[in-house]
């Protein structure tokens, strides 16, 4: 057996260069965390060696009785993490953790409403660019003048076009939903509910965001956003449709399961339920907000005026700067956060008005209230000044000095 950097060196090399890039720069986009060495040295077990169609019990293949272990282990914690009276652990990614619910209650065709995506919404909750959008006829709901979710006027589009299902979550809403007022409508119009908490799980898991598993129908995620797992997805129902998703997952939508994964989700799933977990999240709460007030004292707009959650918009119209400007900038100081179109934004997706930021991965390598206090400074001072050189030096050393003194993984 050769160690990766005699069998590959070349490969070997990029990986570490990647490891370098992510600790000496200061990562905000809201979708990335960093995961724990269990979580790691689980999803880089032999369990990738092992295939497991079907599911714990019921397999297509022979040698499962450790891997059914394994997944069986997986679902249980995670029903007991939400409360949910079923799970489905196999997806791949959030993406096909939405598609199997799709495909298990709608036709092509059918009316779903979704959160309007230049609002916050997800791709896969019906832009005409993703599968949802191409298969269903997409009605978007979105947020009012003081940009909040308008559930009044969710209410009455859900009884003008009588959607089949109504879904919740989004990929940069920084407020809490009315999950119970989502519930209402859908329950009013006869539609199901299904939420995706891909953003928000972590900090459902520690029960510092509203709990949408009680009132929704279905509730899919991904694992490695801020519940901290391994990259993939999951899925949560009533127990009436367990059938119908797992036979979605697979044969429909997938071949056989990532047990390897799955093994990092389990270990997610525990590290979750820890009381340092709870402690996190309310530290990822604060550190968004300490990060947005700090940012609204030095001239920029918050979204919605404040976070109840890890992330939130930024609105660059007042430095007279778009999201792809600032993007580049920041990222020249080693600060890593991403372009994101703000609620009614005059320009392009691909050059918008607003940056998307969120304190997960900076949470989890240690950063408290001051030290993001420090990042907003920092990320003020580059837009204010974001033609100079000796800004951008002057704040890239200040980042690799913060970075230095919180090391990923201890290093
Ligand atoms: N759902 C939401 C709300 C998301 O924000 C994302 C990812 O950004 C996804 C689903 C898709 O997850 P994946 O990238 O694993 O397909």
């Amino acid at each position: 057996s050769r160690n990766l950097n005699v069998a590959d060196p070349a490969l070997a090399k990029m990986i570490s260069q990647e490891v370098e890039r992510q600790h000496q720069h200061i990562e905000l986009i809201a979708s990335e965390n960093y995961t724990s060495p269990a979580v790691m040295e689980a999803q880089g077990s032999q369990l990738t060696n092992k295939y497991a169609e079907g599911y714990p019990g019921k397999r297509f293949y022979g040698g499962c009785e450790f891997v059914d272990q394994v997944e069986q282990i997986a679902i249980d914690r995670l029903k007991a993490l939400y409360g949910a009276e079923y799970a489905n652990v196999q997806p791949h990614s959030g993406s096909q953790a939405n598609q199997a619910v799709y495909f298990s209650i709608l036709k092509p065709g059918d009316t779903v409403m979704g959160m309007n995506l230049g609002h916050g919404g997800h791709l896969t909750h019906g832009s005409p660019a993703n599968l949802s959008g191409k298969l269903f006829n997409i009605v978007p709901y979105g947020l009012n003048d003081k940009e909040e979710i308008d559930y009044d006027e969710m209410e009455r589009i859900a009884i003008e076009c009588k959607p089949k299902l109504l879904i919740g979550g989004a990929s940069a809403y920084a407020l809490r939903f009315d999950w119970a007022r989502m519930a209402e409508i859908a329950k009013k119009v006869g539609a199901y509910f299904m939420v995706d908490m891909a953003h928000y799980s972590g900090l459902i898991a520690a029960g510092v965001y509203p709990n949408p598993v009680p009132h929704a129908d279905f509730v899919t995620s991904t694992t490695h956003k801020t519940l901290r797992g391994p990259r993939g997805g999951i899925i949560m129902a009533k127990a009436e449709f367990e059938k119908s998703i797992n036979s979605n997952v697979f044969p429909s939508l997938q071949g056989g399961p990532l047990m390897h994964v799955i093994a990092g989700k389990a270990t997610a799933f525990l590290e979750a339920a820890q009381p340092e977990f709870k402690v996190y999240q309310e530290q990822v709460l604060k550190n968004a907000s300490a990060m947005a007030k700090t940012l609204a004292e030095r001239g920029l707009r918050i979204i919605s005026g404040r976070t109840e959650s890890h992330v939130f918009l930024v609105d660059l119209r007042p430095k007279n700067l778009t999201g792809k400007a600032a993007d580049a900038y920041l990222g020249q100081a080693h600060i890593t956060v991403n372009k994101n179109a703000i609620p009614n934004d005059p320009e392009s997706p691909f050059v918008t008005s607003g940056i998307r930021i969120g304190s997960p991965a900076i949470t989890t390598r240690g950063f408290k209230e001051a030290e993001a206090e420090q990042v907003a400074h920092l990320i003020a001072d580059v837009l204010d000044n974001p033609e100079s050189a000796d800004v951008i030096a002057a704040t890239k050393a200040k980042v690799h000095a913060l970075a230095d003194k919180f090391p990923v993984y201890g290093k």
